[in-house]
């Protein structure tokens, strides 16, 4: 299990991160969530061992990691890290640089491997491709096929699909997740898509002012948010009698005391986020059908 016990970090003066403490067992998924410059990709370096801890402790098992003033070199077996800026070699092909932490002792068990990793990251047709000539997306598949590629018990992800098409994103997320679970690899994952989360975070915590804001399972941290800023990772919310109301639990009916005009409606797919005006307020609901602007509408809170 990983353990962080009271962690303190600032890269200067003014601290990043104050007393984070939390564990992750293995082969958990944790996502830490946060806005951007929040300290998610810091913390994710200082759990690999990139800087040194001004206070606190990590633990894997009964390893600390401990950061430069005690290694020479940063990292350690147990643990891969994805950069946000992923560094690949640009001038080998998609496939050698997947294979750059496997043992070349093992010609076939390489091959094996390395067509397992394309296979999920679906860059099987890439394989000999210069890794230049990749798009951005591409690329990142690649960082990540790499870092799988040795079996880590813990991987670090940082926002490992932030530059995946839409096309793409859904199945390779579901690819890599079911990967690191039957495997039982341990994943840290900052993100700031609540799509990277739901359905596949065990734990979640939100980062903000520099300490643990909420820490706890999506589910629960959605079905009672105790905070605005983590009901707005979820989505569209209303403030009504100081209590936090998603979009989706407000409900047009016949009539209420809660009378809202509409301003405008933005067309979702499956249903329609409906912007209104409610005694001078801006509130959000979704509705099934398009509603004309200026119209009148009742609403009624679920819960
Ligand atoms: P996030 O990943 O959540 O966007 P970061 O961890 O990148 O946030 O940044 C957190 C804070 O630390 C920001 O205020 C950022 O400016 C600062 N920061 C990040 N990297 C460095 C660095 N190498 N030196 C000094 N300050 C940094
Ligand atoms: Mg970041």
């Amino acid at each position: 299990m990983l353990n962080v016990k009271d962690l303190n970090f600032s890269y200067k003066k003014t601290p990043i991160l104050k007393d984070l403490s939390f564990k992750v067992e293995q082969g958990e998924n944790l996502a830490i969530i946060g806005e951007s410059g929040s300290g998610k990709s810091t913390l994710l370096k200082v759990l690999y061992g990139e800087y040194d801890l001004n206070f606190g402790n990590i633990h894997w098992k009964d390893i600390e990691v401990l950061g430069p003033k005690h290694n020479l070199v940063v990292g350690y077996q147990f643990m891969k890290y994805v950069a946000q800026e992923f560094d690949l070699m640009p001038f080998i092909s998609v496939e050698e640089n997947i294979g750059t932490f496997l043992s070349n002792f093992f010609p076939k068990e390489k091959k094996e491997r390395t067509a397992e990793l394309l296979d999920i990251v679906e860059l099987t047709s890439f394989a000999q491709t210069k890794v230049k000539t990749l798009s951005g997306g591409q690329k990142q598949r690649v960082a990540l096929a790499r870092a799988l590629a040795k079996q880590p018990e813990i991987i670090l992800l940082d926002e490992p699909f932030s530059h995946i098409d839409n096309f793409k994103k859904q199945a390779l997320r579901r690819n890599v997740f079911k990967y690191l679970k039957e495997r039982n690899v341990t994943c840290i994952l900052a993100t700031h898509d609540k799509d990277d989360v739901l359905g596949f975070a065990d734990q979640m915590i939100l980062l903000n002012n520099n300490i643990i804001e909420a820490y706890d399972t999506p589910e629960a941290l959605y079905k009672n948010p105790k905070t605005p800023l983590v009901a707005s990772f979820f989505g569209e919310f209303n403030i009504i009698n100081d209590k936090i109301i998603y979009a989706n639990q407000l409900k047009v009916i016949e009539i209420s005391e809660l009378k809202a005009t509409v301003i405008t409606s933005y067309f979702k797919g499956n249903y329609y986020l409906v912007e209104a005006d409610l005694d001078g307020e801006r509130v959000f609901f979704e509705s099934t059908n398009q509603i004309k602007e200026s119209r009148a509408v009742f609403l009624e809170i679920l819960l």
